[in-house]
């Protein structure tokens, strides 16, 4: 186990505790005929850690670049501690910025690119070398201040834009996919430093990834974006189990999705005809639309040996893989085929001949819209 670099003890807190809002309120941008992002209402409350997921091409970048100020918006307004800051410059919205391609300056060292951003905020010279050091120590580079970008390691480089984002003391962060180039070890590591950071220093962070897993791991909140608009927003959880659309339900990881016609709903609960399958009660999150289907994760169906009355039916098994931590399962029950995934050490000795029930609880089966 790698020890944690990066420390926060020694970085002076921003300011009071409800400082760090982030507001976008009908924010359009459009190049061209394309509209990158779409009347977006978003909100990073103080404190939070929000993650923006979404395909390539969904309106992420352009939405951070906004708020940033790097990119002129086309509508409305973007407030930051509930001032709006739309005529701001980026080096007074009081943001730090980690973006993939807002790279270190190559010529300059790891000291001196940190020192740049108190530079451009006039800081006193004397104060810029002390706090540089500070922060370049903070990130468990103190002896590597001369170093220029080429001569540091992708992680250690990121480390340094980590540390330019936070020696201001900034009210937010901002990171747009600041681990793509990472290997996924380093990345893991950096993924619990900027957590650990984020939660004792109280800043609230607004985060891309197309790393599901990243943003399942680091997130209060998650926002799903498609074509330039968020399609649902919760905590990761929330998401993950209780997908709107059979879109966000794949978008956000695999699942089994099982056509199906609604007999009754009551509030937060379903009763649906799953064909073959039966009657099944579900979950029930209002989505309304023409073709409806549950969606359950293939971590969330059972097998059984006993029959099983019901959410679940008699099936059959028509392959095993192992992939490493788990075992997929492929099966056909009630005229479907379904996927089932275990845990290796649970599910390693399964014979295809074996006489099967698949079942799964009520809560963990999810009734959603059908659009794609
Ligand atoms: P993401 O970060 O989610 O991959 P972007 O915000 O980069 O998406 O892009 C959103 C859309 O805007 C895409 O269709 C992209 O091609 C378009 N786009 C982004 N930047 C520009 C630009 N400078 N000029 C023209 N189109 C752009
Ligand atoms: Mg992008």
């Amino acid at each position: 186990m790698t020890a944690s670099v990066i420390s926060a003890e020694s970085i002076p807190r921003s300011g009071s505790a409800t400082q760090g809002a982030i507001e976008l309120r009908q924010v359009s941008k459009v190049y061209g005929d394309v509209v990158a992002v779409d009347q977006l209402d978003l909100t990073v409350q103080p404190g939070e850690f929000v993650t923006l997921v979404g395909p390539s091409g969904s309106g992420k970048t352009t939405t951070m670049m906004m708020v940033a100020g790097f990119e002129e918006h086309t509508a409305c307004s973007v407030l930051i501690d509930g001032k709006p800051v739309d005529t701001l410059p980026p080096r007074d919205r009081n943001l730090g910025v980690v973006f993939q391609n807002y790279a270190l300056f190559p010529h300059m060292s790891a000291l001196e690119n940190v020192e740049f951003a108190l530079r451009m905020r006039k800081v006193p010279r004397a104060e810029r070398r002390q706090r540089a050091e500070d922060a370049l120590d903070r990130v468990g580079l103190g002896k590597m201040g001369d170093r220029k970008p080429r001569q540091l390691s992708g992680g250690q480089q990121q480390r340094v834009a980590l540390a330019r984002a936070l020696v201001f003391n900034p009210a937010a962060l901002l990171l747009d996919e600041p681990m793509a180039a990472l290997d996924k070890r380093l990345r893991e590591q950096m993924q619990e430093e900027i957590k650990t950071l984020q939660k004792s220093l109280g800043i609230s962070v607004l985060f891309v990834t197309h790393d599901q897993d990243e943003a399942m791991a680091m997130s209060d909140r998650i926002v799903v974006m498609r074509d330039g608009k968020i399609v649902q927003s919760g905590p990761p959880e929330e998401v993950y189990n209780h997908p709107l659309t059979d879109w966000v339900a794949s978008f956000l990881g695999d699942t089994n999705l099982i056509p199906c016609t609604v007999v009754e709903r009551n509030g937060e609960e379903a009763v649906v005809d799953l064909g073959g399958l039966g009657l099944a009660r579900v979950r029930d999150r209002g989505a309304t639309g023409g073709n409806y289907a549950v969606s359950v994760r293939p971590e969330h169906l059972k097998f059984s040996s006993a029959a099983v009355a019901s959410n679940g039916c008699a099936a059959t098994l028509v392959s095993s893989t192992n992939l490493g931590a788990t075992v997929r399962h492929r099966v056909t029950a009630g005229g479907h085929e379904l996927q089932l995934r275990e845990l290796s050490s649970d599910g390693g000795t399964r014979l295809p001949a074996e006489e099967l029930w698949v079942s799964w609880d009520a809560e963990k089966a999810q009734l959603l819209v059908l659009e794609s």
